[in-house]
């Protein structure tokens, strides 16, 4: 279909060093060596150049290379992956380009390479400091190897951020309280805080009977202290599970909630594709999501409530014309302590974010 540009790109790099216990994520453990892997690199770089040849990424203005692990991979196919991204691309216009690793596989070299190429941000997958808990949750890094990444990526890199879990089988708020204080004594601008969500087939599933959880409200708990602690640090909560300094927000992730279009490349990988009539969702050729102009703006009233910003005035009223029922929904959503109004929007308060499933299913529902 004829379609708006897209504007975020998306790479799936597959592979790990081994599966973490809780992880139901489309990534299989491989060696570093296995000959699939240049195999499924150079599939990449013929998607990345037939897509440029095409035009299709000509508007895209942030990239993410997430799995898996795509530091797993090593120095190699990385810098070639990164190579055919600076050739097809205007680098220039793209004002973030994120790398997710893991302190397993992040090492010196790489992080010169990836910096040189064009990178400018860095994601790392720490979850906790606390090596018992890195143990149970089947991670394997300990607490002396996420330090040392931290401090190897910030050799190059302002911006990295880092991925805290809470709701861990064993963990309590106080050592929780620890990792969020870690983090911010190690430097980095940028924190992912959330709860360990259990799924179903998962080896931690399977012991979930052996080990002791957080409840919700205790998870609820460690939620609200990590708020606490990265407020009084300097970092901003801009939404649900983000917070960061000043000026360091994810761009990229900030494309997802706002509804603009992005591709995906690789297995697993989700292209969203949409004009002004309809919103399209595909993963390896299927389509997850069909949406007319109705649920489309019931989906951006959702995902607008992701973020601290929340739903604008004039958004909210330009998303009626097609949802006549969306602002009588707002006001009950205020009058049940979901939303506030500020600033001239529609904004989540804290209550709406821990009732989450009620305050994005109201919204959604909206077009059903
Ligand atoms: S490193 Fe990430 S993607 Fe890989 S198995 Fe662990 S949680 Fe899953």
């Amino acid at each position: 279909m004829a379609h708006d540009p897209y504007e975020a790109l998306y790479i799936h790099i597959p592979f790990c060093a081994s599966k973490c216990a809780y992880c139901d994520f489309d990534s299989l453990a491989y060696k570093a060596d296995d000959p699939y892997i240049p195999e499924y690199f150079e599939g990449l770089v013929a998607d990345i150049r037939r897509l440029a040849k095409e035009g299709e990424l000509a508007h895209i203005r942030t990239i993410y290379i997430g799995g898996g692990t795509p530091t797993h991979v090593g120095q190699k196919h990385l810098t070639s992956l990164l190579y055919a991204i600076s050739v097809s691309l205007d680098l220039a216009q793209v004002q973030e380009l994120t790398v997710e690793a893991n302190p397993e596989s992040l090492t010196e070299p790489l992080v010169k390479d990836m910096w040189a190429l064009g990178v400018n941000r860095l994601s790392l997958g720490v979850q906790t400091f606390d090596d018992g808990l890195l143990g149970t949750i089947g991670r394997i890094h300990d607490g002396k190897a996420a330090r040392r990444a931290i401090d190897i990526a910030r050799t190059r890199f302002e911006n990295v951020s880092i991925d805290l879990m809470c709701g861990l089988p064993g963990q309590d708020e106080e050592g929780f309280a620890r990792d969020v204080d870690e983090g911010i004594r190690s430097g980095v601008v940028h924190m992912s805080v959330y709860p360990l969500s259990l799924e179903k087939g998962t080896p931690l599933y399977r012991r979930r009977r052996k080990l002791s959880f957080p409840d919700e409200d205790a998870q609820a708990d460690m939620m609200e202290r990590a708020e606490l602690i990265l407020t009084e640090a300097g970092f901003e909560r801009y939404e649900v599970a983000s917070y960061a300094r000043p000026g360091f927000e994810s761009k990229h992730n900030r494309i997802y909630w706002e509804g603009v279009p992005y591709l995906g490349i690789g297995r697993s990988a989700v292209t969203m594709t949409q004009n002004a009539m309809r919103r399209m969702r595909v993963r390896d050729g299927v389509v997850e999501d069909d949406l007319d102009q109705a649920n489309m703006a019931a989906e951006d009233a959702m995902l607008a409530m992701r973020e601290v910003r929340g739903l604008s005035k004039e958004r909210a009223q330009a998303l009626a014309c097609v949802l006549p029922a969306l602002p009588a929904e707002l006001v009950r959503l205020k009058e049940r302590g979901l939303i506030e109004e500020r600033g001239g929007a529609w904004c989540p308060t804290k209550r709406g974010w821990l009732l989450g499933n009620e305050l994005f299913g109201a919204l959604m529902s909206l077009a059903s």
